[in-house]
């Protein structure tokens, strides 16, 4: 029995939601009427207090300014075709965010703190869940060191808190990528397989100069002389290589995305062969050249699916067959889909039912 934890409601007055188009917002701009702040001090996650949406204040000598203690998470609440509002995978995003916070030196969190905190805020903005195909409710939960000190050292206090916005269908035009070969995302040993703000930072100046010279984004690669792929911007990557669905196998420095594997259980309860193994640029240009490299896609909460349409490899440009309809990409995206609004049968029970 989880022990329901007393978290206080501060109502916003007025709504936000009768201004907000729910079925046309552009990703990432719009924000939910509350968010939830839960403090950690005196060795202890405090109770969550629900408040509207604001900004907070913080000390300019705030460690997470300073040394990048911060992690994050990215999930999704659905409109299910019952009317219910259900958030996809809960647990294992929170297996995930407890794996970053310990890489990061964050005191852990219970999972009845994270549930129930969760719970209750997607409930009390339950009506921004959107309801068109596509839509759903991006939440962001996130925490941070907050004391304020300026020698270097773990944090004693943080700040955890969650916030959501209704999101559109993420159209992904098939993207241009570009095997890196000088810069590295995550080195092993590194905190490539932790969600922490740093990761981005860092990936941001080499993706930049990706664009400069043409392309979306940068294929990750572990350094080696064999350039192992590992992810593709900030999705994971999978292949369809003669009719196999082949994706690097998790490591270090690679991020346990959690669309990643619902791919791979669905891919397999589809009858699709799946191989998570190394996989080189050698051995992308050797099936280009033969034929069989069918598709390549990236993997995330966000877009869901991102097609891939050309890999430059040392500055040669590989060209992907036409995406088309009956691509493995797009079917098991729309079976993902179809779990998560009700659709189709939930065998794993993927669903949190927040809502009825
Ligand atoms: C969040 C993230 C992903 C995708 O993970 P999902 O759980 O599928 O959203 C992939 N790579 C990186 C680096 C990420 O930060």
């Amino acid at each position: 029995m989880i022990a329901t934890e007393n978290i206080t409601i501060n109502k916003i007055k007025n709504s936000r939601l009768p201004k907000v188009d729910l079925n046309n917002v552009p990703f990432g701009s719009v924000l939910s009427d509350h968010m939830l702040v839960s403090n950690y001090i005196n060795g202890e996650w405090q109770p969550s207090v629900i408040e509207p949406f604001g900004d907070i204040t913080i000390s300019p000598a705030m460690l997470a300014l300073h040394y990048g203690q911060i992690v994050f998470e990215g999930m999704k609440a659905f409109k299910m075709k019952d009317g219910s509002v259900s958030i996809f995978r809960m647990e294992k995003h929170y297996d995930r965010f407890c794996k970053s916070m310990e890489r990061m030196c964050i005191p852990p969190m219970s999972y009845e703190h994270f549930n129930e905190a969760m719970k209750a805020l997607v409930k009390v903005d339950a009506a921004w869940v959107p309801g068109s195909e596509g839509s759903s409710l991006y939440i962001r939960p996130f925490v941070f060191a907050s004391e304020e000190r300026f020698g270097v050292k773990v944090a004693e206090e943080y700040k955890f808190i969650i916030f959501s916005g209704p999101v559109g269908p993420y159209y992904s035009n098939p993207l241009k990528v570009k095997v890196e070969d000088k810069y590295r995302r995550a080195a092993s040993g590194g905190t490539g397989s932790a969600k922490c703000a740093g990761n981005y930072g860092g990936a941001f100046y080499p993706s930049s100069l990706a664009r400069k010279q043409g392309f979306d984004q940068v294929l990750w690669t572990d350094g080696s002389s064999e350039l192992n792929i590992e992810e593709s911007g900030t999705m994971n990557v999978l292949f369809m290589i003669n009719n196999v669905l082949v994706t690097p196998s998790l490591s270090d420095s690679i991020l346990d995305g959690i669309t990643r594997d619902s791919f791979i259980t669905i891919a397999k309860d589809m009858g699709i062969k799946v191989e998570e193994r190394k996989i080189g640029a050698d051995e992308l240009i050797s099936a280009h050249g033969k034929g069989i490299l069918q598709e390549a896609f990236g993997t995330g909460t966000a877009a869901v699916v991102a097609p891939i349409q050309l890999i430059s490899i040392k500055g040669k440009d590989y060209t992907l067959p036409a995406i088309k309809d009956d691509n493995v990409a797009l079917k098991i995206k729309q079976r993902l889909l179809d779990i998560r609004v009700g659709a189709a049968p939930d065998k794993n029970n993927w669903n949190t039912i927040v809502k009825q």
